[in-house]
């Protein structure tokens, strides 16, 4: 859903050449409220969304480098490694995970006495709203369609709860459970439903971030 990379190249006023990592971001996509209308970008970058997005969408282990770079500007991969005390290795495949969804950015500049490049990062905290609202948009979708599944389907389920599978699935097993071999019966989902619907109305109320 996040496009593809765009490569551009910049002319710093010391004349280094360096390369900026940017990607085009999915314009198609428009903050909506409760009704459907379009709203205003702006939300507020709380600690507890970062958290949310960078753990939904790369894992608990970067924010540790996310809440390194918050308020600075361009560090170096070798510091962040440094003063993490983390494997380069490891904070490079983080930083890139971080990378694919736009929520770190870098530059690449040459360091004129070794000759090698060195790439220095930032946390671009305006993607995380953005991507927050990916994400509430995607659990609704599909949400949705898993009250769509259990409105349109009789499930069955075994006494001792180790299955629970649609009607035509259960027929082949001649509603009998495949692990246990006790008879299944109709299981009333009504319960199951209520949770998805209560789920749903959070989300779209924006009750819950996540
Ligand atoms: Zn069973």
């Amino acid at each position: 859903m996040i496009d593809t990379d765009v490569r551009k190249l910049f002319i710093l006023e010391d004349s280094i050449q360096v390369d900026r990592h940017v990607r085009v971001i999915d314009n198609s996509f428009i903050f909506t409220n409760e009704k459907g209308k379009a709203i205003s970008k702006k939300q507020k970058i709380t600690n507890e969304l970062i958290t949310h997005v960078v753990t939904e969408l790369v894992g608990e282990e970067a924010l540790s480098i996310i809440n390194y770079l918050k308020g600075k500007k361009q560090i170096s991969e070798f510091i962040i490694a440094e003063e993490l005390d983390l494997e380069i290795h490891l904070v490079r495949n983080l930083l890139y995970r971080l990378l694919e969804f736009n929520i770190v950015s870098f530059i690449r500049k040459k360091d004129r006495i070794k000759g090698w490049y060195i790439c220095y990062w930032d946390f671009n905290d305006h993607m995380v709203p953005y991507l927050a609202e990916k994400l509430r948009l995607s659990k609704i979708s599909k949400l949705k369609e898993r009250l769509e599944k259990e409105d349109n389907n009789t499930f069955y389920m075994c006494r001792t709860a180790c299955v629970r599978m649609p009607f035509e699935k259960s027929m082949e097993f001649n509603f009998k459970c495949p692990e246990c071999g006790n008879l299944m019966h109709e299981q009333d989902n009504s319960r199951t439903k209520e949770f998805i619907v209560h789920q749903l109305k959070e989300l779209e109320s924006k009750k819950k971030i996540c």
